[in-house]
């Protein structure tokens, strides 16, 4: 391979020869012989045998040129809708020499109503030019994608891309349409996708969807060739280029995240679950808007910055920043956060929820990082349950229904509480992160006055309250809001306290309190028995059979088959390209689990270590798909588990 034998300077010069040698190509004469582009997709381009136009496909299977690619845009103006087939790409792509990348164009959409058509570019090394450093480890390469998704998703709006030829609204039937440029829209967490990702060798691989333009029902030749001859060549200079960007806010990004992760990386060894540095803002904008707070003189708001008690301060060394950051180092074990309503607990359980995604510098809670294995837990009821062994928290249901296989396609607030633990501890969760302001009471506390007047035996409940000290034996921490209920300060190694958004160790007083209240010590007494077991479960793999009809609608909802899956109670899934990667494990859940023989931890375990050698690519296949991002297993389980279909799950049988 002549790598780096051919000019780096110039626009233009000797770029030709390098994607020749790399890609191969029409224009070489028969060349095309290269090898393939890294982790290049095989598009299922068959279909197009069967375009009714009257004229020859004339590149043939293997690429061409961006000349012969705008050539054939021309020709394919006026012509019928489904004719835009041709300029789907094998394995070769259309190789632009002159821009210095490769464009490559999924099945065509059938009509100007459907889906957009998927494409990928891939923009070489030796053009794109990001210094080795700024990709050299499995976090900043994610971290310099997320950057770059971020720069070609701004560059888009300001360019105007991303509004197609009918205008903002859209057109009328007959009126013009189409021609929008769509990448996926960031967040304010920097996670693993497949919009723009750096590919082994500092390669740039981008991927989004333009909506192939049109009149009626006929091509608009024209539009495209403004499209993939202007627009989009200027959109990958100013955004897929190391010398177009400001390469110290590149730095800077590429750096912090990885300090983020590093400190995440720590708290293990600290004995800490969490840690939340002075000075971060943790309340947002409102709920529609993931932003941070800002003072508003208008409302009076002022935004109160995070700041550690004494007591509880730790600091870390940042390798990357060379600064020390001091915070709360929130330590293993069981921690509540009390103070009254309205001051901010909440709002640090939130943050702590989310503290296992990066976020973008100026977010107000980078560094705010949380184990990887915390799990959010809440009532949900309503959620189908599927063969859960839930005894631990519940037994002697009304009429004898049994708790050690509880399944429903309807649960109660504590039911479906006690199944949301034990799904997550079976998914291999060390941290669990309960706000009262979403639980079912009844699962949480009960206290000695309703239990004189109702016996246990009648109360199939054993509150959460007089399990979680066993449950922390066996090395589960818990963050705990209970703002209600002081029996709590029984079990809790820390207390908290959130006063006027500023937060306080309170921890020396609760115990106090406890101390004094010898009768609920005794209450507790009663309660030292062992947790229970958690069962491991196995997916049944010819329950999972959507028939291919597996659709992300938003975030929170997916049609699965005939039922429709709700994921609204997952907290710590933070945006819709999860969804749809969730969406694809779904897809492929039959093939993952053939049998009944491994367990979805096991399952998913080894869809993780899949996902982590091959990257979000995957769980397509080959189809240009930017519009995914990294789910934790935990998020890809409780997907699973709220699947409403018939005998997903058995258990495992103890051998
Ligand atoms: P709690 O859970 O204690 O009832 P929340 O966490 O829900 O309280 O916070 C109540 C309100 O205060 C929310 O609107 C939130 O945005 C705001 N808030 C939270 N923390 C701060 C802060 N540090 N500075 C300013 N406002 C805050
Ligand atoms: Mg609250």
């Amino acid at each position: 391979m002549r790598r780096g034998t051919f000019n780096r300077g110039g626009r233009g010069g000797g770029r030709g020869d390098y994607y020749k040698n790399k890609y191969g190509g029409r224009s070489s004469g028969g060349g095309g012989r290269g090898p393939p582009p890294p982790s290049s997709p095989r598009p299922d381009t068959s279909s197009s045998g069967t375009v009714p136009q009257a004229y020859e496909r004339p590149i043939g299977d293997n690429g061409g040129t961006h000349k012969d690619f705008i050539d054939l845009l021309r020709r394919l103006d006026q012509k019928q809708y489904p004719a835009y087939r041709d300029v789907e790409s094998t394995t070769k792509g259309w190789l632009n020499d002159m821009e210095g990348y490769s464009l490559f164009i999924g099945k065509a959409q059938s009509d100007p109503y459907a889906k957009p058509t998927r494409c990928r570019v891939v923009v070489a090394n030796e053009t794109a030019k990001f210094p080795p450093v700024s990709y050299q480890n499995k976090v900043r390469s994610v971290a310099l994608g997320d950057y770059l998704n971020r720069v070609f998703f701004d560059c888009c709006k300001q360019m105007g891309a991303d509004v197609g030829a009918g205008g903002e609204g859209g057109s009328n039937w007959s009126g013009p349409k189409g021609g929008d440029i769509e990448i996926a829209k960031p967040t304010q967490h920097v996670i693993e996708q497949s919009a723009v990702r750096i590919l082994q060798n500092g390669d740039i691989c981008a991927q989004f969807t333009i909506n192939l333009p049109a009149r009626g029902r006929s091509i608009l030749g024209h539009k495209a060739v403004q499209i993939f001859d202007q627009t989009l060549p200027q959109l990958i200079q100013k955004a897929l280029l190391y010398e177009a960007l400001d390469s110290n806010a590149v730095t800077r990004h590429v750096l912090n995240v990885e300090d983020q992760e590093w400190i995440r990386a720590n708290l293990d060894m600290r004995g800490l679950v969490a840690f939340v540095p002075d000075g971060a803002i943790l309340p947002r904008k409102s709920g529609a808007d993931d932003s941070p707070m800002e003072d508003s003189e208008e409302s009076g708001q002022k935004v109160v910055r995070f700041h550690s008690p004494d007591t509880l301060r730790v600091s870390f060394d940042l390798p990357n920043m060379g600064k020390t950051l001091a915070g709360i180092g929130i330590r293993k074990g069981i921690t509540l956060i009390v103070g009254g309503g309205f001051h901010g607990k909440s709002t640090l359980l939130e943050a702590l929820q989310v503290g296992m995604y990066n976020k973008i510098p100026g977010d107000g809670r980078e560094f705010c990082v949380c184990s990887p294995n915390a799990v959010k837990i809440r009532a949900e009821d309503g959620r189908s349950v599927s063969e859960v062994n839930i005894s631990p928290f519940i037994n002697n249901l009304p009429f004898g229904k049994g708790t050690e296989c509880f399944t429903t396609k309807d649960s109660s607030g504590s039911t479906s509480q006690a199944t949301n633990i034990m799904e997550a501890l079976e998914m291999g969760a060390k941290t669990l992160l309960i706000d009262e302001d979403t639980c079912a009471s009844n699962f949480m506390a009960r206290d000695d006055k309703m239990m004189s007047l109702v016996h246990k035996d009648k109360e199939p409940i054993t509150p959460f309250l007089y399990k979680a000290k066993t449950l922390a034996k066996q090395g589960i921490s818990m963050i705990l809001v209970v703002g209600s209920c002081g029996d709590f300060f029984d079990i809790g190694d820390t207390t908290i306290l959130m006063d006027s958004y500023s937060c306080h160790d309170v921890t020396a007083r609760a115990k106090q309190i406890a101390a004094a209240n010898a009768a609920n010590a005794g209450a507790l007494a009663k309660f030292k028995a062992p947790f229970g077991s958690v069962t491991p479960r196995c997916p049944v793999g010819q329950a999972f059979k959507p028939n291919n009809k597996v659709a992300v609608r938003s975030k929170s909802i997916v049609a699965y088959g005939d039922v429709e899956l709700d994921l609204s109670g997952l907290e710590q899934l933070v945006s819709r390209e999860q969804t749809n990667a969730i969406a694809l494990a779904l897809q492929r859940l039959a093939a993952l689990a053939p049998g009944s023989q491994a367990t979805i931890f096991q399952i998913l375990t080894h869809l993780n270590e899949i996902l982590d050698r091959e990257g979000l690519d995957a769980l397509t296949s080959g189809q240009f798909d930017g519009s995914l991002a990294r789910p934790r297993v935990f998020e890809i389980a409780a997907a699973i588990n709220r699947l409403r279909v018939d005998g997903s799950f058995v258990q495992l049988q103890a051998k």
